[in-house]
């Protein structure tokens, strides 16, 4: 249940928790849950009848001693509760301290962090940070097997005193002539059976405590709301024809992290902790016709991958409305909305499995004949045929196994095999060589053919071939039209273009 909960999230959260805390969460947290479940609740119920048999019998043999033996109980509770309580803050501290520890590896550990750690020669570094982290997690776990033990101790001795006054009490009735000396005997050989399950119960408590500690952190990401979901009555886009339009549109990314896990520790860090919400689009309005390519253009972090995140709601905007086919995508089924939509971004992540695998990703219905047409498409095909495994090559994690252009027409022949109507691209902006620049391209014109595509541009050839450009600034569209009308119009674009092309000799990227 957590890990659909999970995969239901917005893109919104995943962009502000760290991955690591949600693999430890789904890791101890869980586990530490059924802990209560199997362990302990079994216990309970041997402990409950044993005790209550025993309970029976000893009043049977005397009920003053009976009364004596249990007086001892408000001993057992009364520490029970402040260890139940010490140990539920101890073990917080320990699950807190193994998610940050499970984070630190998860970030390290991975292609990239292995990368960037041996690149910076940082190696000592991050064993130090680990071995802090580490030896937190074992301190935490020493201190709370410290408390639990000295807490059995104690409980151990309370016994004992329960054993002698019953021995005391006892002997000098026996003396007195009251009881028969066999009676104390047999009286004092149940008593383990009376402080045995009481202690367990007690201890169950205990272990209770700590376990409730995992079900609260378990259910902190259950309860988390799911942003962006079907509304009720969502309906299904059929036959997509491909119109975009949008409407008056404002966005803001949201401010900070989740709440709920940002707050507790430093295990989870906002990305963003400032509380201005800034406008990354303001009052967009576009509309692409079906089979239309529309080119955006404009400087780092006008805007351009947010208006290509709202598409396929990623991310809701906060006013104005996006239409497909005339239906606003709010009121559209999101596994609808992601069948017509095809998104190839800047960068590729590939699955650490099979090239098959990776394509089948986007159709795992598709067949091996409609998977080698995707790839000879993509100009991809004869370079996984000439693969010793073929289309069995593992790809290694994030595709490190293959070249950055190479990467890029696997992720085209994955958009050609998924065949969507609306295609959204961000062309990357790493310089491939010509050939491979040659076979992305050719890659591209085929998936772009008869699809409405909205392109973030880098390459002059894109922006030749669109229909239309939006020049985006700071959230706005500020230009439109096609390259002669804005270069023409003498502004932004056509200073963008001097500065890129022109001064480059023509060829080069945006
Ligand atoms: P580039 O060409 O450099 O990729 P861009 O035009 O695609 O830039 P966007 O990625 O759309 O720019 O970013 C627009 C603005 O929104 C930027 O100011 C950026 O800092 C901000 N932004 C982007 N992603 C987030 C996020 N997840 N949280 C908060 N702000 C963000």
């Amino acid at each position: 249940a957590l890990y659909a909960h999970l995969q239901r999230m917005s893109l919104h959260f995943f962009t502000s928790t760290r991955s690591g805390e949600l693999i430890s969460r789904l890791n101890n947290d869980v586990v530490g849950a059924q802990r209560a479940i199997t362990g302990t609740l079994i216990d309970l119920i041997t402990n409950v009848i044993t005790l209550a048999v025993t309970l029976v019998v000893i009043l049977g043999l005397n009920w003053q001693l009976t009364l004596l033996a249990t007086f001892v109980l408000p001993l057992f509770i009364v520490p029970a509760r402040r260890v139940g309580r010490v140990l539920r803050r101890v073990t917080r501290a320990q699950m807190e301290a193994n998610a940050e520890m499970t984070a630190l590896m998860q970030e390290t550990l991975g292609v990239s962090g292995a990368l960037l750690v041996k690149l910076f020669g940082r190696r000592e570094d991050m064993n130090v940070r680990f071995h802090e982290k580490a030896t937190r997690v074992g301190e935490l776990g020493v201190r709370a097997a410290l408390v639990g033990r000295a807490f059995f101790v104690l409980i151990s001795l309370v016994a004992a005193v329960g054993t002698a006054t019953v021995y005391w009490m006892g002997g000098y009735l026996a003396i007195r002539g009251v009881l028969q000396v066999g009676d104390i005997v047999a009286f004092a050989l149940y008593l383990p059976r009376l402080y045995g399950p009481l202690a367990a119960l007690i201890n169950a408590r205990v272990d209770l405590a700590t376990s409730l500690v995992s079900f609260e952190r378990v259910f902190e990401v259950l309860d988390l709301p799911v942003a962006i979901a079907d509304a009720p009555d969502a309906l299904s886009l059929e036959r997509v024809q491909g119109r975009v339009e949008f409407d008056h549109v404002w966005f803001a990314y949201p401010a900070g992290g989740m709440p709920m896990l940002s707050e507790r520790g430093d295990g989870v860090r906002p990305l963003a902790a400032s509380a201005t919400r800034r406008w990354a689009l303001e009052d967009v309005s576009f509309t692409v016709e079906p089979g239309q390519l529309v080119a955006l253009v404009g400087p780092s972090g006008a805007g351009k991958t947010t208006i290509t995140y709202l598409l396929p709601r990623l991310y809701d905007p906060d006013r104005g409305v996006i239409r497909i086919d005339g239906h606003d995508i709010r009121q559209v089924s999101l596994a609808s909305l992601s069948a017509a939509i095809g998104m190839v971004t800047q960068e590729t992540y590939l699955f650490h499995d099979t090239v098959r695998a990776n394509l089948r990703f986007a159709r795992p219905e598709a067949t091996e004949a409609e998977m080698i047409a995707a790839c000879r498409a993509a100009n991809i095909h004869d370079l996984i045929a000439s693969l010793p495994d073929g289309y069995d090559t593992i790809v290694g994690e994030r595709g490190y196994r293959f070249s950055g252009g190479e990467k890029q027409r696997l992720a085209i022949a994955r958009v050609i095999l998924k065949d969507p109507r609306i295609l959204v691209l961000d062309e990357a902006t790493s310089s491939l060589d010509s050939e491979s620049e040659r076979l992305v391209q050719e890659a591209l014109a085929t998936v772009m053919r008869g699809r409405t595509s909205i392109v973030i541009a880098h390459r002059l050839s894109t922006i030749l071939a669109a229909d239309r450009i939006l020049v985006l600034d700071e959230g706005r569209i500020v230009e439109e039209g096609t390259h002669a009308d804005l270069l023409r119009r003498g502004g932004l674009y056509a200073r963008l273009y001097q500065t890129q092309f022109q001064a480059k000799g023509v060829t080069g990227d945006w």
